[in-house]
């Protein structure tokens, strides 16, 4: 049997196999949401001096692949077998190797979560198309999560690819037909510009910002205008819950913004496995005599 025939007809070596491609996708994740805000703002400082007319600034190479990856307190370049994803923290015991400095416990997090939640989605859709985007799906929802909680920003580097990747699986119905994407990708994005207008006209406050629309079109383009209704709710409620928590435990001041990203993303996410499901009994609920 060939290991393709292996992950085709056994679900526990896909599952095994999507663990371990998650878990090595996290790593580089990580490097994803350390590095491209910092690229975006190289980027508009290069913007602003040209506009100023100055001569751009000869600056090192800086992206996701140059420079190396290094502890950020001694510098000491970080090697292949101190880059396993999780394992090499466990070895390490979150300690860099050059200095002792204290590792964040968010690396290993992300790259764990990243490989449970692919092997979950190989479980859940078996081998094929659908398995194949809901682990680009998760890829792209825990990179904007933790970016939007770091820096306020859903880059458009993610999100639009995103949206596109979301049409292009729905061309064959992987998730959904392909009117109820397109109608869902427009819808996605009216539905949170309006609130952001009409917030705005009411208080003079922006409450959210024009990544939140991008990536609610998205989510419209992968799973359809359809369940819109539903993952507005859900981020709302998870959003709501988590801000009165960071309010009460942080002490988080009521005008401090609390990125919605994060809660889109979930929403997103739960809809990715059970939005069907949840639509369908809630329909055949109204239904009920
Ligand atoms: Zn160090």
């Amino acid at each position: 049997m060939s290991f393709l025939e292996l992950l085709q007809t056994v679900p526990a070596a896909f599952a095994g196999a999507c663990l371990i491609l998650g878990l090595m996708v996290g790593s580089f994740l990580n490097v994803v949401i350390h590095r491209l805000p910092k690229m975006m703002e190289l980027a508009w400082r290069q913007q602003c001096a040209e506009l100023r007319g100055e001569e751009p600034a000869a600056a090192p190479a800086y992206n996701l692949i140059v420079p190396r990856s290094a502890c950020p307190h001694c510098n000491h370049a970080i090697g292949a077998w101190e880059n396993i994803p999780v394992i090499s923290y466990l070895l390490l015991r979150g300690k860099c190797k050059g200095c002792g400095a204290a590792i964040s416990p968010r690396y290993p997090a992300i790259e764990t979560i990243s490989g449970l939640l692919c092997a979950y989605a190989a479980w859940h859709f078996g081998y094929g198309w659908a398995a194949a985007g809901a682990l680009l799906f998760i890829w792209a929802s825990l990179a904007l999560t933790a970016i939007d909680f770091d820096t306020q920003l859903l880059p458009d580097d993610i999100t639009l690819p995103l949206l596109w990747t979301g049409l292009l699986f729905n061309l064959s119905g992987t998730f959904t037909d392909l009117q109820s994407a397109v109608l869902g990708a427009v819808f996605g994005y009216l539905a949170l510009w309006s609130v952001y207008w009409l917030f705005k006209l009411a208080t003079g406050k922006e409450g959210m910002g024009y990544g939140d629309f991008k990536l609610l079109a998205a989510l419209g383009a992968w799973f359809g205008w359809q369940l819109l209704p539903l993952i507005i709710i859900l981020s709302s409620l998870v959003g709501a819950v988590a801000g009165i928590a960071l309010m009460v435990v942080a002490k988080h001041g009521r005008n401090v913004p609390i990125p919605f990203g994060p809660y889109l993303a979930g929403g997103g996410l739960i809809a990715l496995f059970w939005g069907q499901t949840l639509t369908q009994s809630y329909l055949q609920l109204l239904a009920a005599p």
